[in-house]
């Protein structure tokens, strides 16, 4: 698996540095609030549970799953929920916490609709943010990394499925995807 990586973009003490300092930020933000923390399946996880560790406030934590991307490195620009959220985000302020802001398709389908389910407020907290490749105005409110226009895995993060248990983010060897 590692012999499949390029270059470590962002490696895991930078990632629990991130997580500190985002945590931290989320916590004094939504100080005397008890938001909900949305995440993205299947990427957001790790990141999810790292962050977490830091928000020192009482938070809510729940799932939706959708696609843009279909196992490729590309994304279709159409943006599908296969996972939708069981608890009523009415009247809540919500975090939707994300692995990777790429085109802005995902984040600002998902933004409109949990605000147009009633949400009072909602912000995007991101490990990773590739401005490079935006197709939507889209700006996140909390970013651990800005990172140039590559597909990267790790940490969440797949190539048709794999390497999401990277324990740091990569870019992958074009090798790998031109096989
Ligand atoms: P967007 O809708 O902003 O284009 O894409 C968001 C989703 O696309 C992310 O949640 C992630 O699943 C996928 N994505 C975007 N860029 C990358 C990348 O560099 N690597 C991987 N593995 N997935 C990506």
């Amino acid at each position: 698996m590692h012999q499949d990586i390029e270059e470590i973009l962002v490696s895991e003490q930078e990632i629990l540095e991130i997580s500190k300092s985002m945590g931290a930020h989320i916590s004094k933000d939504y100080a005397g609030k008890t938001p909900i923390l949305v995440g993205l399946l299947k990427g957001c996880i790790p990141f999810m549970a790292s962050l977490v560790k830091y928000i020192d406030i009482p938070a809510q934590m729940e799932f939706m799953a959708v696609s843009s991307y279909h196992g490729g490195i590309s994304s279709s620009g159409d943006v599908k929920i296969k996972y939708d959220l069981e608890t009523s985000v009415n009247g809540r302020d919500v975090v939707i916490v994300e692995d990777i802001v790429d085109t802005g398709a995902t984040l600002s389908t998902i933004t409109k609709l949990l605000l147009h389910r009633g949400a009072k407020s909602v912000k995007v907290a991101t490990l990773l943010d590739k401005p490079a490749g935006r197709k939507v105005e889209f700006v996140p409110d909390y970013i651990g990394k800005t990172i140039p226009k590559k597909f990267v895995v790790g940490f969440g993060l797949d190539y048709e499925e794999l390497y999401r248990n990277l324990p740091y983010v990569g870019v992958l060897k074009p090798s790998v995807y031109q096989k």
